[in-house]
């Protein structure tokens, strides 16, 4: 397992890759890897032949209130946990080496990108397609993979692709859970003793849509209000939305492949959620 940190150095190894006719999988991480990361890291080692982790807390994804300067920097720690099942290459490449220019250029992702996380996290969806659009630019992946968990950014990840014309085929994974229903993140870590016991409630509330849903006896807007005020109780709600999985769009009456979309914040802890309704 090589750690490559410069662009030269990776745009090398994916051009011996297509020399040698090997299909490469990218999976773009932030590090502070878990099971969901491996998840999307088993995903990649049956469908390529081979594997990139790319780890890169992307600065421009993050807005001057979010948590940049404390989001975990653990290479070494996310370098043992993959050596374990190795990938073929750990990419981390510094801040410079993917913005080269002080003054460089930006992208400004659909509007969609301005709802739902991005309502209150402004810059994040424009920042994430710059990263991954200059990460598949490098890599020249076959296939990159992508958690359901971050729902609203895997949809804005496949536009990315269709606008610029990218050959990567972009797969999506399911959301790897704790026992108690908590979707695995990165930030779970901040969260103290009591958070924990409270967190698992966001996704118990979520099922409870989905069944009422399935129920119809009620409106989508009577749920969501009843989903919300549930929520309110442990959590600051952000948004919670019905929308139709394939494009987002906010939902009135029900309709064929639904999805649940929340964000809540618990302490100072902002916790994201969804699943098929
Ligand atoms: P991050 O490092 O949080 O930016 O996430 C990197 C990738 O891992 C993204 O595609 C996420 O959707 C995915 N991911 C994060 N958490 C999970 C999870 N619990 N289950 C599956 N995929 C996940």
């Amino acid at each position: 397992m090589q750690t490559i940190h410069s662009v030269v150095e990776i745009q090398q190894f994916a051009k011996s890759c297509g020399q040698q006719n090997k299909s490469i999988a990218l999976v773009p991480t932030m590090g502070g890897l878990h099971k969901g990361h491996l998840s999307l890291v088993e995903r990649a080692k049956k469908i390529a032949d081979m594997v990139v982790v790319s780890i890169f807390v992307n600065p421009t994804q993050f807005g001057q209130n979010e948590d940049l300067a404390t989001y975990p920097d653990t290479l070494a720690q996310d370098r043992r946990l993959l050596a374990d099942d190795p990938v073929d290459v750990i990419f981390a490449p510094s801040v410079n080496e993917m913005y080269p220019l002080a003054d460089g250029f930006s992208i400004v992702a659909p509007s969609i990108a301005n709802k739902f996380c991005g309502n209150s996290r402004p810059v994040f969806f424009h920042g994430v397609s710059l990263a991954v659009l200059k990460l598949l630019l490098m890599v020249k992946p076959d296939y990159a993979i992508f958690g359901q968990k971050d729902y609203q950014q895997l949809h804005i990840i496949k536009q990315l692709v269709k606008e610029f014309y990218l050959s990567t085929q972009i797969i999506d994974n399911p959301t790897i859970r704790k026992k108690n229903g908590l979707a695995l993140s990165t930030r779970n870590q901040y969260l103290d003793h009591k958070q924990h016991q409270i967190a698992p409630i966001l996704y118990q509330v979520l099922l409870s849509v989905r069944q009422a849903v399935r129920q119809k006896n009620q409106s989508l807007a009577v749920i969501r209000q009843i989903a919300i005020k549930e929520l309110s109780q442990y959590f600051e709600v952000d948004y919670l939305v019905i929308v139709q999985a394939d494009s987002l769009e906010a939902l009135e009456k029900p309709t064929q492949n639904m999805r649940l979309m929340c964000a809540v914040v618990l302490g100072k802890i902002r916790l994201i959620d969804n699943i098929q309704l």
